[in-house]
C-alpha cells in the first residue's frame, strides 16, 4: 500500500515555506520600517511562527513521511529523493537534542547577546565572559550529540560541517596555511612600493547621488528592482521571499560613499543569486538554504571581482563623474583607482579591505579550533586575539570594543561559522579564473554590457539554489577542488600594480 506520493512532502514543504515567507518579510520590515515601540509585538509573532514551521519541519508527519521514503526512494523522483536527504539531515541536527536543552539553549543565547552589548557598553569582557563560556559547554555537549558515534576527527569538525558540508580541519588548515604564506609574500612586496594618497575617497558626495550610482551600477549587473528594492538600515543585509522578491539594504555617510556603492554591490550580488535560482525549486527549501559561503562568494564577486576591478572602473568612471556632477573630475582615472584601491590593515573586521580581510577570518577560525580542540579557557580568549592582530596584521587593539567584542557571532552560539567567510572570497577568485578561459573581461567591461558575464553566473551558480554543495558546484564550475592560489595570484596582480611595484 502506498501510504505518502511525492506531493505529500512538496505540499508540506510549500507549507513551510509559506511560513518562513511571512517570517522574512517581517524580519525585513523589523530591520528598515517598524516603528520601534513594535518590537515586542513583533518578536512575539516572528516566534509564533518560527514555532509553526518547526513543528512542521521535525513533527511526526514529516519524521514519518521521511522514514517512508527512505525505505521507498523508488516511488519519488530525484529531485524528491534530494529532498528527502537534505530534510533528514536538518530533522537530525535538530532531533538529536533533547527538548528542554534546546529551550534553556535558546534562552541563554538570547541573554549573552543581551551580556555582548552590555560588556560593549562598559568595554568590559568580564561581564559577557561568563555567558560565552556556558555557550561553549553546551556546544560541546551538542557536538557529542550531533556525532554519537564520534566520527568526526575533531570535535571542531561537527561544527564546520554545520555550515560547510565536508570541511574539515585537517582541509582548513591546508587552505588557510597557504593564504597565511601567501600573504605574507604580497604584504612583503607591497611595502617596497607606494602607498596611494586616499583622501579624494572622503570627499562629499550627496546620498541622493551615491544611491543613483550605487543603483545604476547594480543593475547594470542584472539586479532588478522589479524583484527587488533598496532600503536605509544599520547593519545592511539582503533577504528574500522568493525569487521574485530579494530585497537588499544599505548604509550612508557623505563622506563615504565608496562603502555604500561597495555595501549595494555586495547586496546586490546576494540578491542576484536570489533571483536566478531555477522556478523548479520554488516552494521548497532548495530555494532557501544556500550554503552561506557560496552565497558569499556571489556578493563578493560583486564586490570585490568587479567592484574592485580597474577595466570595470575604466568604464564606470565616466558614470561616477556624471552622477556625481563632476565630482572627480580633477583627478586622473589612474590617481582615483589608486585611492580606490588602498590596502591596510585594520583592527575592526567589517572595515577590513579585500586583501586583509581572509586574515581577519583566520584569526577567529585558530580561536575557535583552540577553544573547542584544546579546551582554550574563556577567561585568556582576549589575550589570544590581542596576540594574533600584533602577529597576522601588525596592530594591537587597544582595548576589547575594537579587539575581541566586536563581533556578535559566538554570542548567539554561531561557532564554526567564520570560515565561510574567507571561502566566499575563495571560491569568487576561482570562478574569475574559469570564466577568463571563456570570457574576455577587459572587452565586456569596455563594452557596458555585462550580459556574458550574468549568463555564466546564473547557468554555473545561481540556478542550482541550495540543490548542490558549494563544493559540487565549484568542482562542476572550475573542474577542479579549491585553490586558494587563485586568489592570492589575483590579490598579488592588483595590489602590485596599484602599489606599482617595480620587479627587478
Ligand atoms: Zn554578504
Amino acid at each position: 500500500m502506498v501510504k505518502y506520493v511525492e506531493e505529500d512532502l512538496l505540499a508540506l514543504l510549500k507549507e513551510i515555506s509559506l511560513l518562513e515567507e511571512n517570517q522574512a518579510l517581517l524580519g525585513w520590515d523589523a530591520l528598515t520600517g517598524m516603528p520601534t515601540d513594535s518590537s515586542d509585538f513583533r518578536a512575539e509573532l516572528l516566534s509564533y511562527l518560527g514555532g509553526k514551521s518547526f513543528e512542521l519541519m521535525t513533527g511526526p508527519k514529516m519524521t514519518d513521511m521521511l522514514n517512508y521514503f527512505r525505505q521507498n526512494p523508488t516511488i519519488l523522483s530525484k529531485l524528491g529523493n534530494q529532498l528527502v536527504a537534505h530534510e533528514s539531515k536538518k530533522v537530525k541536527l535538530n532531533t538529536n537534542i533533547p527538548n528542554e536543552d534546546f529551550m534553556e539553549y535558546q534562552r541563554l543565547t538570547s541573554k549573552a547577546q543581551d551580556a555582548w552589548a552590555k560588556a560593549r557598553q562598559n568595554n568590559d569582557y568580564a561581564i559577557y565572559a561568563p555567558y560565552l563560556k556556558k555557550i561553549i559547554e553546551y556546544k560541546k555537549k551538542f557536538i557529542k550529540l550531533w556525532d554519537p558515534q564520534n566520527q568526526a576527527k575533531t570535535s571542531y569538525d561537527v561544527l564546520l560541517d554545520q555550515f560547510e558540508p565536508g570541511l574539515t580541519v585537517a582541509k582548513l588548515d591546508v587552505i588557510f596555511n597557504e593564504v597565511k604564506t601567501g600573504l605574507q609574500k604580497i604584504q612583503n612586496k607591497l611595502s617596497y612600493g607606494q602607498k596611494p594618497d586616499d583622501r579624494i575617497m572622503h570627499r562629499e558626495v550627496p546620498i541622493a547621488q551615491q544611491r543613483e550610482l550605487a543603483l545604476t551600477l547594480a543593475q547594470k549587473l542584472g539586479y532588478k528592482l522589479s524583484k527587488g528594492r533598496l532600503d536605509d538600515t544599520i547593519h545592511p543585509f539582503m533577504t528574500a521571499m522568493n525569487r521574485n522578491d530579494a530585497r537588499i539594504t544599505t548604509r550612508w555617510a557623505t563622506n563615504d560613499y565608496q562603502m555604500a556603492v561597495l555595501g549595494v554591490l555586495h547586496e546586490a550580488g546576494h540578491g542576484l543569486f536570489e533571483q536566478n535560482i531555477a522556478a523548479k525549486f520554488d516552494y521548497t527549501p532548495f530555494a532557501k538554504d544556500m550554503a552561506m559561503s557560496i552565497h558569499e562568494s556571489q556578493s563578493l564577486f560583486n564586490e570585490i571581482i568587479i567592484g574592485r576591478s580597474k577595466s570595470y572602473w575604466q568604464n564606470e568612471f565616466t558614470t561616477l563623474n556624471t552622477v556625481t556632477n563632476d565630482t572627480f573630475a580633477d583627478v586622473s582615472f589612474n590617481e582615483w583607482y589608486r585611492a580606490w584601491m588602498t590596502t591596510k590593515p585594520t583592527l575592526i573586521r567589517t572595515e577590513a579591505d579585500p586583501l586583509t580581510y581572509p586574515l581577519h577570518i583566520i584569526i577567529r577560525y585558530e580561536i575557535e579550533k583552540a577553544i573547542f580542540n584544546d579546551d582554550f579557557n574563556v577567561k585568556d580568549l582576549p589575550a589570544l586575539w590581542n596576540a594574533k592582530y600584533q602577529e597576522y596584521l601588525g596592530i594591537l587593539p587597544e582595548n576589547d570594543l575594537v579587539g575581541i567584542l566586536q563581533d556578535i557571532h559566538w554570542a548567539g552560539g554561531d561557532f564554526g561559522y567564520f570560515p565561510s567567510y574567507a571561502l566566499g572570497h575563495l571560491y569568487a577568485a576561482q570562478f574569475y579564473h574559469t570564466m577568463q578561459k571563456t570570457i574576455d573581461f577587459d572587452q565586456v567591461y569596455a563594452s557596458g554590457d555585462y550580459q556574458a558575464i550574468f549568463d555564466w553566473r546564473k547557468e554555473h551558480v545561481w540556478q542550482y539554489g541550495a540543490s548542490k554543495t558549494p563544493q559540487e558546484i565549484l568542482k562542476q564550475a572550475t573542474g577542479e577542488e579549491l585553490n586558494p592560489q587563485y586568489w592570492l595570484e589575483l590579490q598579488d596582480a592588483i595590489y602590485t600594480d596599484v602599489y606599482q611595484v617595480v620587479i627587478n
